[in-house]
């Protein structure tokens, strides 16, 4: 372990982001390189508990092995880290930046002390890795002679394609954009995860024998007949991409959208021409309002604040999250408490105060000549019924109506796309995702698995990685009769079947 004392010695320390107020002014990485001495000593606060609840059903989704590659990083052994790190992450540098750390909300450290920053750790381990040039080229050492298609470039097609190709399969990534990497690239922004750091991962697994396809829309532009005849399984992991729309009246509105069209089309800019060709929807000098809070609302946040909005506010139906985990949420799970992302500093440092407003119903949009000017809320409340359940209930005489002439909507995804789905013949669930069970990734379609967001629903960058893994174990079985992977011990807490 660590040092037997370090958790009575060290406090938790975070590597700090850049300063807000400049980190604003671009789109680089919003993160500072980290201290070495730094992260010894939270390697050091690590106890190798007994029963390391990091690793359990409410810790990391790929069963990292976070008290072993902590001693290592506390001892200075960064290469063996690193090896530690990769048996059970394909991608530890999109984890690394973009995982919200369920290990951290259950570290045992956490019950009276704040936790090991094991994210930070994880994200030193592989940036040093790259850095030292231990990241190298592997190439399978056998091939199978099987040919497998993977639908869909975000982590759990990427993740379990790496899988298959070191199983020895030829394996081929349909994307229907014109970029690999699903949300990696066009949902989470440049300054939370680089796309030079997606490119060159992309790069070595395209070395290591996987084949690339973009602009391929399946069932569109190429047939799932012709998959299913040109390849022996095949692994739908096309996201859950239909998002959730806010009908009230004015919503036919110009200037309302979607919070995906807004961040993909200020990346795809970005991308190709540093944003010189305007193929985006500019927030400058605006009244922003976004809707919706979670990581899309943040990244919202964000990118309208470097386009230079004139306001931002960002509006929440959920009551206000306590600071501390209230008495129904305790230790291992995860804490659902006020957390200040990198948007909300942005845009409090910019116009002086949270742009958070919680516990606001949207009612109606206000326009003239078409163009959205308002959004009329009223306050409501969260009243527990006698069956437990929670309904809320609008508080009288708290109208009102604010600003706005860019509206953007980040309600979440209601589920997968229906189309692909129709023509592969894959049945769905009863609330619209690929009906596929958890561990197995079967679908009914001999040969046809599924994984990530368009079996589980909309979810996390390390679920898709988790589901990734799981779906190739389960196509390696399928076209071998064994298996030589690992995939993550199946978590019960997502057993929904
Ligand atoms: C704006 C935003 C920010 C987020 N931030 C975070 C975060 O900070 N941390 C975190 O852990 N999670 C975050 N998430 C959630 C996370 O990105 C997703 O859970 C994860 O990407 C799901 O992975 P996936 O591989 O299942 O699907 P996706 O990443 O959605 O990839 C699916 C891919 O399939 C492609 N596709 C769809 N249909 C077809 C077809 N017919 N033919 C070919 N290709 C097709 C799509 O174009 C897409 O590229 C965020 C989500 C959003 C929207
Ligand atoms: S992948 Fe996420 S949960 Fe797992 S160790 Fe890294 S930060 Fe923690």
């Amino acid at each position: 372990m660590g040092k037997p004392t370090g958790f009575m010695e060290y406090p938790r320390r975070k590597t700090p982001w850049r300063d807000p107020v400049d980190r604003a002014l671009d789109y680089y990485e919003i993160y500072t390189p980290a201290e070495e001495e730094q992260l010894k000593k939270q390697g050091a606060r690590c106890m190798n508990c007994g029963v390391p609840f990091c690793e359990s059903d409410h810790g990391c989704p790929i069963d990292n092995l976070i008290p072993e590659w902590n001693d290592l990083v506390y001892k200075g052994k960064w290469k063996e880290a690193y090896e530690r790190l990769t048996k059970t992450n394909n991608f530890p540098e999109f984890t690394g930046r973009v995982c919200p750390a369920p290990c951290e909300g259950a570290c045992v450290l956490g019950i009276n002390e704040p936790a090991v920053t094991i994210k930070d750790i994880e994200n030193s381990i592989i940036d040093r890795a790259f850095e030292e040039g231990w990241v190298k080229e592997q190439q399978p050492a056998e091939s199978t002679g099987k040919k497998i298609a993977v639908i869909g470039s975000g982590p759990a097609g990427l993740t379990a394609a790496d899988q298959l190709n070191k199983a020895g399969h030829s394996v081929t990534v349909f994307e229907r954009e014109d970029r690999i990497g699903g949300l990696l690239v066009y949902g989470i922004p440049n300054m939370k995860l680089s796309k030079s750091l997606l490119n060159r991962r992309v790069k070595l697994l395209a070395s290591q024998g996987i084949e690339f396809k973009t602009n391929c829309n399946i069932g569109v532009n190429i047939s799932t007949d012709e998959i299913k005849k040109a390849f022996d399984a095949v692994l739908i992991a096309t996201g859950s991409t239909i998002a959730r729309d806010l009908s009230i009246p004015g919503r036919e509105s110009s200037n309302i959208h979607f919070a995906m069209d807004f961040l993909t089309q200020n990346t795809k800019s970005l991308l190709d021409s540093s944003l010189s060709d305007g193929n985006y929807i500019d927030a400058k000098d605006k009244d922003v309002i976004v809707i919706g809070g979670g990581d899309t609302g943040t990244d919202c946040i964000a990118t309208a604040i470097r386009h230079g909005c004139k306001n931002m506010v960002n509006m929440e139906i959920m009551s206000k999250p306590p600071k501390r985990r209230g008495l129904d949420n305790p230790w291992p799970l995860w804490p659902n408490i006020l957390r200040t992302d990198y948007g909300h500093e942005e845009s409090e440092k910019r116009f002086g105060s949270d742009p958070r407003r919680f516990s606001l119903m949207s009612k109606e949009f206000t326009s003239k000549d078409g163009l959205v000017t308002g959004l009329k809320t009223v306050e409501i409340e969260w009243v527990q019924e006698k069956n437990g359940k929670m309904t809320m209930k609008e508080i009288a005489s708290t109208e009102k109506t604010w600003n706005a002439d860019l509206v953007l909507l980040a309600l979440g995804f209601i589920g997968p796309e229906q189309k692909i789905l129709n023509d592969f013949g894959v049945s769905i669930d009863d609330i619209g995702n690929i009906d596929s069970a958890y561990g197995k990734f079967t679908t009914n379609v001999d040969g046809v698995f599924s994984a990530g967001d368009a079996r589980r629903g909309q979810s996390l960058v390390v679920w898709a990685m988790n589901e990734g893994r799981g779906a190739a174990l389960a196509i390696d079985r399928y076209l071998q009769g064994a298996s030589r992977l690992s995939a993550p011990m199946i978590k019960l807490g997502s057993l929904r079947d």
